[in-house]
Parts: C-alpha cells; structure tokens; sequence
C-alpha cells in the first residue's frame, strides 16, 4: 500500500510528538557541542506546523509537505530551520500533486531534501551533520527498492541506517555548524541534528508499518 495524504499527516503529527518527548535529550546533545536549543527549536517547530495542518489535511502530499516547510523556515530560528526547511520544500517538489507515494516515489522524495540540505548547508558526509544519517538512509532505501523488499521494509532499512549513520558521527570531527568551532573537542559527541533525522525517518517507518 502506498503512502496517502493521510499517512502524511499522520507521519508529521507524529513526528511532532517524538520532537516533544525527546527534547531534552536533542537539547542535551546540543549543549555540548552546541548552544543547547536543537530540542527546543525543532519542538517549536513542529508546533507551529500542528497549528497549520488542519489548512492542508485534504490537500496532496507536496501541499502537505510544502507547509511543513515554510512553517519550519519561519519559525525556527538556528541552522536547522532553514536545512530542515529546505529539506520539505524539496520533497514537496518531489511529490507535487501526488496523492500516492510509491518505494520510487520515497526515495525521489528522500534524494530531493538531502540534495536540499547540501546545497543550503554545504556539508558533504563525514562532517557530523544530519546529512550523515540522511545519507546513509537513502543508500539504504535505493538498495531495498531495487530489490522490491517493499514499502514498510524500505522505510525500516532507512530508519535503521539513519540511526547507524548517527551513532557513526560520535567519532567524527565537527567542520561544518556551531560545533565546528570545537575542532577536536567536538570529537566523542553525538550529532544533535542527525539524531532528529532518525527520528524523523523513524517517525515515518513507525507510520507505516
Ligand atoms: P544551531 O546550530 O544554529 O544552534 P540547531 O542546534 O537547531 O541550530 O541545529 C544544529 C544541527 O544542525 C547540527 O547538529 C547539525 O546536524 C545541523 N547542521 C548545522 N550546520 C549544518 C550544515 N552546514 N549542513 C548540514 N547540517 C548542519
Ligand atoms: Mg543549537
């Protein structure tokens, strides 16, 4: 079964929810490598974004996306609004006028607001950003849809792989964001930012599984 419009809402509600409950602990991953307010910006985020779903709740997927989008570029403030931002405006391009999304459909979808955030944000993997476990995820979800494991499957392998990409960036040395000014000291930490990708990726496998 394909994602519907209301999978969508389902999934950003959801999403929502799990940014609540887990943002002490982005906001702990972010105190020390950061100023402490990746949990705080992405809950006022989503917030903002419930406020509006109910304009778009019968509307195609892109609209949907689209929303999530601009809410998150004009009510965030930090980094990740404008990436996390940019990463749904692309997705809403990619899925414009659908009303089903099918595994090909997803992974265009993953592919365009990854694309996004490396243009907005100029980081390439390996520099303990979100785009460590974004990336990752779409390798994954590309290799499931070639092997036609199906839509609940390839949406858990890139929920699974964007959480290994982001236990992958405690080692790594921050060169792109606020944690980039610690050189080494950023070392041995978590990326708050790919730890909110996971969530969201596995926000949407939870969904529709
Ligand atoms: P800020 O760093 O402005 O306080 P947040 O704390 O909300 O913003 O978000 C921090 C997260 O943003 C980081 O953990 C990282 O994953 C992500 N990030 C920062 N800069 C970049 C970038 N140039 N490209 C991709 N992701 C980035
Ligand atoms: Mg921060």
């Amino acid at each position: 079964m394909p994602i519907t419009p209301e999978d969508t809402v389902r999934w950003i509600r959801r999403i929502a929810v799990v940014l609540h409950e887990n943002r002490e602990y982005l906001t702990q991953l972010d105190s020390p490598i950061g100023d402490g307010d990746h949990g705080i910006n992405m809950d006022r985020g989503f917030k903002a974004v419930i406020d509006k779903l109910p304009t778009v709740a019968n509307m195609d997927i892109g609209s949907i996306l689209k929303t999530v989008g601009t809410t998150l570029v004009s009510t965030v403030g930090g980094a990740s609004g404008p990436l996390y931002g940019t990463a749904f405006l692309r997705a809403s391009m990619a899925t414009s006028g659908k009303h089903e999304l099918y595994e090909a459909d997803v992974v265009h979808m993953l592919e365009a607001a990854l694309e996004g955030v490396k243009a907005r944000g100029k980081a390439q993997p390996g520099e303990k950003t979100m785009v460590d476990a974004l990336t990752p995820a779409l390798a994954a979800m590309k290799e499931a849809e070639q092997q036609n494991a199906g839509l609940a499957r390839l949406l858990r392998r890139g929920s699974d792989a964007a959480e290994a990409g982001m236990k992958a960036t405690i080692p790594l040395l921050a060169t792109k964001g606020r944690a980039s000014y610690l050189g080494e000291r950023s070392v041995g930490h978590q990326d708050p930012g790919a730890t909110s990708s996971w969530l969201m990726l596995k926000a949407l496998a939870d969904t529709c599984a």
